[in-house]
């Protein structure tokens, strides 16, 4: 088969990568989360005090961070110079340091290679912001995937309270509507969907019905790309 990349951007909590994750296997693609690389930059900033807005510090720190992805068992493991971050890329307040250093050109521009050579190996899903976009331009499939504030924020409160952290609805949806400002606003790169992108809005679905829609937009293109 052809090298296939499949591009899923949209904001927070829209279901991007639970939706990825299961669709990539079925179709045997790897799935590639962005958003974790983002996560784990924003990790050193936190743990090392760099202010993660200062874009002088924080391109200044970039020499010092070596990040690797690997995919063991079918998860994708991010390690930062050597140690495991999977678990901690997660914490409930790396996500504001990940949105602060994704605006910084030179962090943009230190893991936009990393992101290319996954698709460069094989066939892709790969799920962020810009994908479609800037990273794989040219990617066969573009999916945008939305859903109402209320939505995502109630999910990603789900996800964090079963992870132990108690943030409280109100501030995880503040929080979210900030980040998703702060991630279309920027000059680089901002979350906005590609003009050939499907756009899919994921309110109100389970988990089950979003899969199949995925799903079937990706073979329906897959089958129209084989006869070409
Ligand atoms: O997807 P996730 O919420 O884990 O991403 C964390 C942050 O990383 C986002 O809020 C966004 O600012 C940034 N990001 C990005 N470009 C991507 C993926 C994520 O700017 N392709």
């Amino acid at each position: 088969m052809k090298k296939v990349a499949v591009a899923i951007d949209g904001p927070s909590g829209a279901g991007k990568s639970t939706i990825s994750k299961m669709v990539a296997k079925e179709f045997g693609f790897t799935y590639v989360d962005t958003g974790a690389i983002y996560r784990t930059v924003g990790v050193y900033a936190f743990r090392n005090g760099i202010n993660p807005c200062d874009a002088d510090s924080v391109s200044d720190a970039l020499k010092n961070i070596n990040i690797e992805i690997r995919h063991e068992n079918g998860i994708q493991c991010l390690y930062l110079n050597g140690e495991d971050v999977t678990g901690a890329i997660r914490e409930h307040i790396i996500s504001k340091y990940a949105s602060d250093v994704s605006a910084i050109p030179a962090v943009r521009a230190f893991l936009l290679d990393m992101q290319r050579e996954f698709a460069m190996r094989g066939s892709v899903i790969m799920d962020g912001r810009d994908i479609g976009t800037v990273v794989l331009p040219d990617a066969q499939i573009k999916i945008f995937l939305t859903a109402t504030d209320e939505d995502r924020a109630r999910r990603r409160y789900e996800e964090l309270m079963l992870k132990g952290q108690d943030v409280g609805f109100e501030k995880v949806l503040a929080d979210m509507r900030e980040r998703d400002r702060q991630d279309s606003s920027r000059a680089v790169a901002p979350l906005v969907p590609a003009p050939d992108a499907i756009k899919v809005d994921t309110t109100g679905n389970t988990l089950e019905e979003s899969v199949k829609i995925i799903k079937d937009i990706i073979s329906e293109r897959l089958s129209a790309y084989a006869d070409l």
